[in-house]
């Protein structure tokens, strides 16, 4: 039997009624045989013509229960129904019991006759079935409805589709309400509440005990929960919704802050206490890897004149305004930073990240002007002031207890300076951190009220003292307070971020002024802009030099970025893809302050630049020590090693300058020649054609011998460097 073929038609047909998916392996025959033997609908294989019973399968034979023997070659005695259709039998067990089956047919070849294939399916077996899932559906609704936990399920598209009595206790909505409609909306305190939480499950997220509190139920009252969630799967393994388990922890988590405050925790304002934040200061303290100088700041915040409302308004209103200050500070504050009330009326705060101590005044500022707000108290409005002192780790202590004692000391000078204000411990930082803040809002105006000016200090070629470029300095002239060097304002330029748009204005302005002298008819001259990191990190600096060219009509190798070491460590494959960007603009790039960092000499070899500018430092050593000097020669041989062009600036000297003849740099920049000037005063300069009258007298040349020579030395001795990079520009 088992050697007999059913034809492809058939066992697909086969296949099709029964739930089993095993097509591969097995031959038809042994296929159908596995299939049917496993199946649990009676199977029969009946002859079409005489109606013998030829074959009956297990779940066959059960059906027609203790009549199993006598089955296969029996007449089948009931009426068959046409392909497609269903019809009902009544089976006669052996017992004499009788039972109804659903009944389908599909023809089939067997053994060489036509067949039919029956397919048998106790009534009794399915109504079995149904019975236990009523009972089961019937035992979840009550194990659902008797749970303590809200269980709500909900669809895909976050409707729900089942909530439970405890569901209706906790959030006050009635099944009738939410049944079908999408979840109701709670309110929160904070940015995330049960809504929000609940998109991320629907996403894809599970939680698993997760706490949310500062919910509110439907009423408006406080609620706080733990939650659960699961997937939920229809028969094809999909996702078809998910399934919330939430318990009410409100009362739980109001016990706790009472119980565990008693030890940790503020009981009025439920903040941590002063234990707990001297315990968390020292913690971050401890945290400080050796060597490492994480700027942190604690800030010492008391209420002016406290007691004095307290006296007047009553104790309650009291503890309200302390509430409402507390209230108020952690509203200004971010996660990252720790708030508790430590003393009676005062609060500190731990600042995390502060990288200049003005970030510290600038936040003592911000929570200084968020007590300044009027403050309703029942009937009666009040203004009330606050005093903040301010400790710097570590110059005002190196352990949570000195901190803590600096900050309390510098908010006492705060009140007796009359209140309203902070105070740093140490007064230096007072006046830094003023005089930054006060450069910061500075800038901004200087920028609009255009108080900006470029200058420009030319280059000269030594061979025969034409300019040949200017590097363009920035000038600010303050109203008051007259020159200000960059040296002073740029560093807070980049820290704020606002060398973004003042740098910006330096390219075009330098850009549109090389231009003009073109225009004016004086010779070209390459026009030199210094780059800060900040600028070359944001994401629009190669678009913006791109247009700034192409507005200007500069053209582009007439343009120089002075880019500093520093700024090219991080990163190195990102910003080489820079550099090669700009490069291909046909911009020419120069290290400055070459010799001042501390990049290894493979990687500088792998720059695409054009020039070195060599750091003024050791140009000033020249003839005055020696190592200033050979410093300098070894940087025009490496240089030239890499086939880079060298600057030198700040050559003040005629010695400095015939010392850098004699080594063979390429160009000098520096006070001997001229010192930066206004755009005006350089015309003048170009006009009169440049510094040959103060060029040296011409010497019997060694040099070239010598630096060929140092070259060669260079080159062997540091064994990393590369041949200069060869890199395709499209001009
Ligand atoms: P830097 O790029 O190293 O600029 C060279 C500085 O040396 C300039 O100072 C220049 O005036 C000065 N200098 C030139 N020749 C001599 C000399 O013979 N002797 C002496 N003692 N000094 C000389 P400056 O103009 O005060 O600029 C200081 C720094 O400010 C610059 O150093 C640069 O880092 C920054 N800076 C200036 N303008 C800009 C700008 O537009 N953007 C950016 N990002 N930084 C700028
Ligand atoms: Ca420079
Ligand atoms: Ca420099």
């Amino acid at each position: 039997m088992s050697s007999e073929k059913i034809s492809s038609e058939q066992l697909a047909s086969i296949v099709e009624n029964f739930p089993i998916i095993a097509k591969k392996v097995m031959s038809d025959a042994a296929l159908f045989y596995s299939l049917a033997e496993n199946n649990s609908d009676g199977l029969l294989v009946i002859c079409k013509e005489n109606k013998i019973i030829r074959y009956a399968n297990p779940a066959a034979k059960k059906i027609f229960h203790g009549t199993s023997d006598a089955l296969i070659g029996q007449q089948f005695g009931h009426i068959i129904p046409k392909e497609g259709e269903v019809s009902e039998i009544n089976v006669a067990h052996a017992n004499g019991r009788k039972t109804k089956a659903e009944m389908r047919i599909k023809l089939m070849e067997w053994q060489g006759e036509r067949a039919y294939l029956l397919t048998l399916r106790s009534m009794e077996a399915q109504r079995r079935t149904k019975d236990i899932t009523d009972k089961n559906a019937e035992r979840l609704s009550a194990l659902v409805n008797a749970s303590p936990l809200a269980i709500m399920a909900l669809d895909m598209g976050g409707r729900v589709t089942q909530w439970s009595k405890a569901a209706t206790r906790t959030f006050g909505w009635n099944e009738f309400e939410v049944l079908g409609q999408e979840f109701p909306s709670i309110t929160g305190n904070g940015k995330e509440t049960l809504n929000t939480l609940i998109e991320r499950v629907l996403d894809g997220a599970s939680l698993s005990g997760r706490e949310l509190t500062g919910q509110r139920r439907k009423n408006g009252d406080a609620l706080d929960l733990q939650l659960w969630t699961t997937a939920l799967h229809n028969s094809q393994g999909l996702n078809s919704g998910i399934m919330i388990f939430a318990a009410d922890i409100t009362e739980h988590k109001h016990n706790e802050a009472r119980y565990v405050g008693s030890v940790n925790r503020d009981l009025l304002t439920l903040l941590p206490n002063r234990v707990q934040f001297r315990e968390r200061l020292q913690q971050s303290i401890d945290k400080i890897e050796p060597g490492e100088q994480p700027p942190f700041a604690v800030l010492h915040f008391g209420l002016d004149r406290f007691k004095n409302i307290n006296h007047s308004l009553g104790h309650t209103k009291g503890d309200q305004l302390l509430r409402e200050a507390a209230h108020r500070l952690a509203g200004s504050l971010y996660d990252t930073d720790f708030l508790a009330r430590t003393g009676g009326d005062e609060f500190s705060i731990l600042l995390r990240d502060v990288r200049h101590v003005s970030d510290s005044s600038r936040i003592a500022q911000k929570l200084l002007d968020a007590m300044s707000q009027m403050i309703v108290l029942g009937g009666n409005k009040l203004f009330a002031t606050a005093s903040i002192g301010i400790a710097v780790y570590p110059q005002d202590g190196a352990d949570a207890d000195t901190l803590l004692h600096s900050a309390d000391i510098a908010m006492q000078r705060a009140k007796e300076r009359g209140g309203g204000s902070s105070q740093f411990h140490t007064d230096d930082l007072d006046l830094h951190a003023k005089q930054h803040l006060d450069m910061e809002s500075n800038l901004h105006q200087a920028y609009e009220r255009g108080e900006f000016e470029l200058y420009y200090q030319p280059q000269i070629n030594p061979g025969n003292g034409s300019i040949v470029g200017v590097e363009s300095l920035l000038r600010w002239f303050h109203p008051e307070k007259g020159m200000i060097p960059p040296d002073q304002f740029i560093p807070v330029a980049e820290r704020s971020g606002m060398i973004v748009p003042i740098g910006e204005w330096v390219l075009r302005t330098a850009c549109l002024q090389a231009k003009a002298w073109i225009e004016a008819g004086l010779p070209p001259v390459r026009v030199a802009v210094n780059i800060s990191a900040r600028q070359f990190d944001h994401p629009q600096f190669v678009p913006n030099v791109a247009k700034v060219l192409h507005d200007s009509g500069l053209d582009p190798k007439l343009l120089e970025l002075e880019l500093t070491e520093s700024m090219l460590v991080k990163n190195t494959e990102d910003i080489i893809a820079i550099m090669i960007n700009l490069k291909r603009m046909g911009v020419k790039l120069s290290l400055d302050d070459f010799g001042t960092g501390y990049s290894a000499l493979s990687y500088l070899a792998r720059l695409p630049i054009d020039t070195l500018k060599i750091d003024q430092s050791f140009v000033r050593g020249i003839g005055q020590t020696p190592t200033n000097g050979s410093i300098c020669t070894a940087i025009i041989a490496l240089a030239d090693s890499l086939g880079l062009r060298t600057i030198s600036e700040g050559v003040e000297t005629m010695e400095q300058l015939e010392f850098m003849i004699a080594h063979g740099c390429d160009e000098i920049q520096g006070y001997f020649f001229s010192r930066p000037l206004p755009a005006d005063e350089c015309t003048r300069l170009f006009s009169a054609g440049g510094f040959s009258n103060l060029l040296p007298e011409p010497k019997p040349a060694c040099s070239n011998e010598l630096k060929k020579k140092l070259g060669v030395l260079l080159a062997g001795q540091a064994g990393v460097i590369a041949p200069a990079p060869q890199y395709e520009y499209e001009m």
